[in-house]
């Protein structure tokens, strides 16, 4: 596997779902906040604690913030959700997925205990290949802890992995 030159994550921020999982998808660019704040760089989203949800308490993927603004209505289509009094718009910009591990979150933009920064590893690209049936290009997803699953895009061809063995 290539060694691939990664960009240092330093902070880390807890989103409520479903907003985490759509930035994870990428369809949600720019998250929105009463607050704003002047850090430019990587942040590592975390899904807030919901006893409910599967996600619930893990670190899913880190992004770039390269702005933070007042909201505009224009915004409301990339943040999913409608302008309200006082928001800020938080741009994000390349998303990369790494394998989901617990993190206990804190309030705000916090700053991630080196323990944390040492479980990161980022989603493996090596297996985003091709299909052995028919060459098409393989999807992969996330199931459970170390679970991944590939599927092909063209044909029935689907298998699963465990990233432990
Ligand atoms: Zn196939």
């Amino acid at each position: 596997m290539k060694e691939k030159k990664i960009k240092m994550v330093v902070r880390a921020l807890s989103v409520k779902e479903p907003w985490a999982s759509l930035i994870y998808s990428g369809e949600k660019t720019i998250e929105t906040r009463k607050w704003k704040t002047d850090y430019r760089g990587s942040i590592l989203i975390c899904v807030s604690r919901n006893p409910k949800n599967p996600l619930s308490g893990l670190a899913i993927c880190d992004v770039t913030l390269i702005d933070c603004r007042p909201m505009t209505e224009d915004d409301e289509q990339f943040a999913k959700c409608e302008i309200y009094d006082g928001a800020y718009s938080w741009v994000l910009k390349d998303i990369k997925k790494i394998i989901p591990f617990p993190i206990k979150g804190k309030l705000g933009l916090f700053k991630l205990d080196d323990h944390y920064f040492q479980q990161i590893r980022w989603y493996p690209t090596i297996h985003r290949d091709f299909c052995e049936k028919c060459k098409g290009l393989l999807k992969i997803t996330w199931i459970e802890k170390n679970i991944y699953r590939t599927t092909c895009g063209d044909c029935d061809y689907k298998c699963d992995f465990d990233l432990n063995l």
